[in-house]
């Protein structure tokens, strides 16, 4: 038995679940397809967390603009700070997202089609970096992910692509002459890099 979207138009179903619920399958999005295609009794744990995309396969997602001013998504480099890309080195562990540069007070982006979850904190218990603990988890693509350092102007909803989620707050007052940025990170802690 093939399951169809309700649409009809495709014939396999992606999960925008984070390592909260995904349990199991912890591997997602990586040939979800393959794994649920047959499988109705499996789906039947997950009706509400289905989202029956179109054929694209999540790895050819791509972000459009997430900041103002950065058309490209210009990925951050090195400065006093560190590096910006998928593993660089913190003193808490491997950097666990990608940093896309962001000027303080820059408009943040919808990179496509999204559904925003809840709020996504950076920080538990550093009130130095209060200034700059906020952000927003959301879904869409297939893909679901968390952008910190944004002040979101709501934690639910739907935005289209290139609408306003919000505004990157005040970098600079807790991490001085660093190159201001989005962290965006994957919910299963995967590397972004290839969706950009
Ligand atoms: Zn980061």
């Amino acid at each position: 038995m093939q399951h169809k979207s309700p649409e009809g138009r495709c014939s396999f179903y992606r999960f925008p679940i984070d390592t909260e619920t995904l349990g199991l399958y912890h591997k997602w999005p990586h040939r979800a397809s393959d794994k649920f295609v047959n499988c109705p009794e499996r789906l039947s744990h997950w009706p509400r967390e289905v989202l029956c995309s179109s054929r694209v396969d999540a790895r050819e997602v791509k972000f459009g603009p997430l900041c103002s001013g950065n058309q490209s998504n210009l990925k951050r480099g090195c400065d006093t700070h560190g590096c910006g890309h998928y593993g660089a080195r913190r003193e808490s562990g491997p950097h666990k997202g990608l940093d896309i540069v962001c000027a303080d007070g820059a408009t943040v982006y919808a990179p496509f089609d999204v559904k925003l979850d809840r709020k996504a904190v950076p920080y538990e218990n550093k009130p130095k970096k209060e200034p700059i603990n906020d952000g927003i988890k959301l879904s869409g693509e297939g893909l679901c992910f968390k952008l910190f350092y944004v002040k979101p102007d709501s934690y639910s909803g739907t935005l289209k692509k290139g609408q306003k989620i919000g505004t990157l707050l005040p970098m600079q007052k807790v991490y001085p002459g660093i190159t201001s940025h989005v962290h965006v990170q994957m919910c299963d802690i995967s590397d972004p890099t290839k969706y950009f």
